[in-house]
This record gives C-alpha cells, sequence and structure tokens, in this order.
C-alpha cells in the first residue's frame, strides 16, 4: 500500500512522458514513504504504451492502466482514482505544465489536516492569448451559473486524501466534471498558488471542440440555468410580442397607417425562430446527458495493466 497515489493521464504523449517520470521520481522520492506512479493511456495512437511499458519492468513504483480507446480526460482520473491505492491522491497533467515539485507543498498541507488541496494558476506561460481568455471566460461563467463554490483559475492538478476520493468513485456520473465534484463533496480545501508552464513538448490534446464538450459538461453537470433561460426569454418576447401588437393595431385603427412589408416580419420570424431553436439545443444537451445515463454504459475498457491490484469494487463505507 503505499502512501501516495500520483495519476497522471496520458494521451499522446510519448514526446514528454520520460521527462515526466523523471520529473515525478525525483519529487517523490524526496517524501520518504511508499509511492505509486500510476499512468493511464487513454488510447495513445504513438508510442506512449510502449514507453510506458519500458518504464515499468524497470520500476516497481511504476504503474499504468491502458485503456481500449480514447474516453477522455476527465474519465482517465476517474479510472486512476478507481485503481490508485494511496492515501493521498496527487492528479497532474503529463505535459509538466503543472510543476510536480508543487507536489510537496501540497503533501505539507495535506499533513496540516486539509482533505482536498488544489493548485491554483495565477499566471499562465505559453500559452496562446485565445487559449487564456477562453479560460477565463469560461471560469466565471461557470462559476455564474452554478451554485456550488468552484474555485476559478483551478484546473485537475490537486491533492485530495483518501476519503474524499472513496466519496468521488460513488459518483458514476457519465458527463463528468472533476473538478466540480471535488467541490461538490466538500471537507476541508484549500490552495497553493503556481505559474503554469508552457507545455514541455508535443502540442494541446484539447482542440476547440474537446473544449466546448468539456464546458457544457461543467456547466449541464452543476446547473439548470440553461433551462431557467428558456422561460425567461420566452417571457421576455411574449411581452414584447403584446406590446408590439397594441402598437400595431394603434397604427392601423388611429393613424391609419400600418407598417409596411415584410422585411420588420422576417426580422421578428428570424429573432423568433432562433430562439426558440436555441432553447431546443439547450434542452437537448441534457436530454442527451440523461440518455448517456440511462444507458448505464461503463465509463472506460481497460484492455491491460500493470502493477495495479484489482480495481476497488469494495464501496467505500
Ligand atoms: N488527456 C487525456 N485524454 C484526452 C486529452 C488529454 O488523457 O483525451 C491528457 C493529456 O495527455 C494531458 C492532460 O490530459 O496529460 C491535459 O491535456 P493537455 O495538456 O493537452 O490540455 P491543456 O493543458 O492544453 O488544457
Ligand atoms: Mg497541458
Amino acid at each position: 500500500m503505499a502512501t501516495y497515489s500520483v495519476i497522471i493521464p496520458v494521451y499522446n504523449e510519448a514526446l514528454v512522458i520520460r521527462e515526466t517520470y523523471r520529473r515525478l521520481k525525483t519529487v517523490m522520492e524526496q517524501t520518504y514513504e511508499p509511492y505509486e506512479l500510476l499512468f493511464i493511456n487513454d488510447g495513445s495512437t504513438d508510442e506512449t504504451l510502449e514507453i510506458l511499458r519500458e518504464l515499468a519492468v524497470k520500476d516497481d513504483t511504476m504503474k499504468y492502466i491502458d485503456f481500449s480507446r480514447n474516453f477522455g480526460h476527465q474519465i482517465a482520473i476517474t479510472a486512476g482514482m478507481d485503481y490508485a491505492s494511496g492515501q493521498a491522491i496527487i492528479v497532474i497533467d503529463a505535459d509538466l505544465q503543472d510543476p510536480p515539485e508543487l507536489i510537496l507543498e501540497m503533501i505539507e498541507r495535506w499533513k496540516e489536516g486539509y482533505e482536498v488541496v488544489y493548485a491554483r494558476r495565477v499566471k499562465r506561460k505559453g500559452e496562446t492569448v485565445f487559449k487564456r481568455w477562453t479560460a477565463y471566460v469560461f471560469y466565471r461563467l461557470l462559476r455564474a451559473a452554478t451554485e456550488i463554490d468552484i474555485p476559478v483559475d483551478t484546473g485537475d492538478f490537486r491533492l485530495i486524501d483518501r476519503k474524499v476520493c472513496d466519496q468521488l468513485r460513488y459518483m458514476r456520473e457519465r458527463s463528468r466534471f472533476v473538478r466540480g465534484l471535488v467541490s461538490w463533496v466538500g471537507f476541508r480545501q484549500t490552495a497553493v498558488e503556481y505559474e503554469r508552464e508552457p507545455r514541455f513538448a508535443g502540442e494541446t490534446k484539447y482542440p476547440l471542440k474537446k473544449m466546448i464538450r468539456f464546458s457544457l459538461d461543467g456547466i449541464t453537470s452543476f446547473s439548470y440555468k440553461p433551462l431557467k433561460l428558456a422561460s425567461w426569454l420566452g417571457f421576455l418576447l411574449s411581452a414584447a410580442s403584446v406590446v408590439g401588437m397594441f402598437v400595431v393595431l394603434y397604427l392601423k385603427w388611429f393613424a391609419h397607417s400600418t407598417v409596411a412589408g415584410w422585411a420588420s416580419l422576417l426580422m421578428v420570424m428570424l429573432l423568433g425562430n432562433g430562439v426558440t431553436l436555441l432553447m431546443l439545443g439547450a434542452i437537448g444537451e441534457y436530454i442527451g446527458r440523461i440518455y448517456d445515463e440511462v444507458k448505464e454504459r461503463p465509463l472506460y475498457i481497460v484492455n491491460e495493466t500493470w502493477g495495479v491490484g484489482t480495481k476497488h469494487e469494495r464501496k467505500p463505507s
């Protein structure tokens, strides 16, 4: 049984894995306590798995889980939590944007009695203006939309206690937004601050499409506000149309002039249809997720594992 489990999701990270391994190793040796490095290979198509195998045969602390295909970053983290055996579990990105050295500071906080220590980025280096800007807007939007207190500018780089991990393992929801779930379970939480480094090598595995999906997962998992927006917009548009009706009738009966032609008509129709479709889309986002939930498929499928015991099927007591 390890004291610390470090969970590292990897997707086509052949260029960075060796360096990540080396840096993590150096840091974890400084704890003088047993630890495990648990890599989750999220269906990589490059040599990631070969490198993991090569490292694992030489090192007992090195373990991995190999997915049958790409299931996504958040699911990979979840699998890591399912298999981790440590008393404290640390989640870190593979690309060294999150400095492994910060783990020591997190561990100190954990020993002071905090169950969740998350890392807040005070600065992001080497990321595009677009990424920084979208991330900035996303965290504020999420904060405005949800009732629970999800800290801003905080990724999944964090340390959680075994207690928190066990609670998270109870939650098998599919559209997972792990950092939200961690806030949701509560316990004593604190932050350490860091400056986000540029990627060590390779490129981001979060293209715009995945980013949008991820943001929608975050908002829909923790808020009904988009649905409430539909009723409010409906109310507003109906009110506006009643006023409009009176104006038109007044003009026709008393001013004997009618507003000309189809331009105005078309505008109103397009606006109405646009809003309706938009709101249908919002409802669709929720229905799609309900559909995913009721199918109750497993969250991920494992192809091969190394070094880990059987998945903790035991429910937390
Ligand atoms: N990742 C993953 N599955 C995916 C996408 C990403 O396991 O489908 C991993 C990736 O290998 C990295 C972490 O998630 O360790 C964060 O991804 P990335 O650094 O590309 O995201 P960014 O920092 O650009 O937001
Ligand atoms: Mg990154």
